[in-house]
């Protein structure tokens, strides 16, 4: 049995969609751990919350997201951090942990890494956004190695370190998600709605081929979905907001495909395991964490990236994909067992050096 502190990201409170798929792989990893006997203590910005666990909160501002800086921005930290705040409580409660686990894609975290006693376990949810993160990380896996973990070999190699990170994946709770045979016509887009998810490419292939997109996710940049409304007038899309995993998985099961159109390097796409596990086949870009998932021409089309008529053409073929194939390569491969024992492993590993 062990005793794991986890720090969440600083960026959003756990719950509110601000912090993106990391929340959800919060969850998911803290619910199976504490399903094998493991003892856990959360530790995330006031007002989150998880489903059946409880955490320690923490007030502060809000860390800006890392994906919204230039690659040279200075390091940046607000008056009263909630970032700072959480890692100041990591220190005074570090004696009654076994290890410490880091969710934040921040500077800070990696930096303060050498001056605490219990060992550090880094989570990264990102590929390399910055030169200064990039800098400090490469410092810390130096001299503490196999503390890395990662979702996706492509997300690693956007570092120079690609090789000393641990693979991790994704998984969620199967039990939540049901298969759902008989989809409307309609397509779904889900994420963060924010520009480097390119949402406005899947509006581009639903204006070709005439077919309705749902978008559902976190309204992160209000003046780029203007912009998208104001050039895609006749688009037929329709904003419904944020959900929650019982209704999400519920609106997305309806949906004839999941369309992932990401202009960067998506780390892994939780929401991809989310379709699968609907039995909704996902077409996405060869690009990042959809190209590692998708089973091309299986659960799924992987297109040329940013071609939008590689996204029509492959939305017009998308009657060729058996949704039961796609709910059982969720099965396989993304389940919480699978995910539990993959971070279980690499903790032992942790604790035991
Ligand atoms: N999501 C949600 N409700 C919605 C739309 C999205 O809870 O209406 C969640 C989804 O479950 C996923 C996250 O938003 O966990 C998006 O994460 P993803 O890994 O796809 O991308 P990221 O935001 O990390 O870049």
């Amino acid at each position: 049995m062990l005793k794991i502190l986890f720090l969440s990201t600083s960026v959003g409170s756990l719950g509110s969609g601000q912090g993106g798929g990391v929340e959800l792989t919060v969850q998911n990893v803290a619910q199976e751990l504490l399903r094998r006997g493991h003892q856990l203590e959360i530790v995330a910005p006031e007002g989150s919350w998880l489903t059946d666990i409880p955490v320690t909160t923490i007030a502060g501002k809000l860390q800006v997201p890392v994906q919204t800086l230039r690659r040279d921005q200075s390091i940046c930290l607000p008056d009263n951090s909630v970032l700072a705040k959480m890692w100041d409580y990591a220190r005074q409660v570090q004696q009654h942990y076994d290890l410490i686990v880091n969710f934040a894609f921040d500077w800070l975290p990696f930096y303060l890494t050498p001056f605490f006693e219990t060992t550090i376990a880094h989570f990264i949810s990102m590929g390399s956004m910055t030169d200064a993160s990039d800098r400090i990380m490469h410092q810390i896996i130096q001299q503490y190695p196999g503390t890395f973990g990662v979702y996706t070999q492509s997300q690693a190699d956007t570092f120079s370190f690609a090789q000393d990170c641990k693979i991790l994946g994704s998984g969620i709770d199967l039990s939540l998600y049901q298969l759902n045979p008989y989809p409307e016509a309609s397509l779904a887009w889900l994420g963060r709605i924010a520009p480097e998810k390119a949402l406005e490419d899947a509006v581009a292939a639903v204006n070709i081929t005439g077919m309705p997109l749902k978008i559902f996710g976190k309204m992160q940049d209000q003046n780029y979905w203007s912009k998208i409304c104001h050039d895609y007038p006749e688009a037929p899309i329709e904003y419904l907001g944020f959900l929650d995993t019982e209704k999400l998985q519920q609106e997305l099961g309806k949906c004839r495909a999941l369309l992932m159109t990401p202009r960067w390097i998506e780390a892994f796409g939780n929401v991809a395991i989310e379709a699968l596990a609907c039995g909704v086949p996902i077409i996405a870009y060869r690009r990042g964490g959809p190209a590692e998932i998708v089973r091309d021409g299986e659960t799924g089309f992987l297109v040329e990236p940013d071609s939008i008529a590689g996204l029509a053409a492959a939305i017009n073929q998308i009657e060729q994909i058996n949704r039961l194939t796609c709910r059982q390569q969720a099965e396989a491969e993304y389940s919480l067992v699978a995910l539990g024992d993959r971070f279980e492993a690499w903790f032992n590993q942790l604790v035991n050096n």
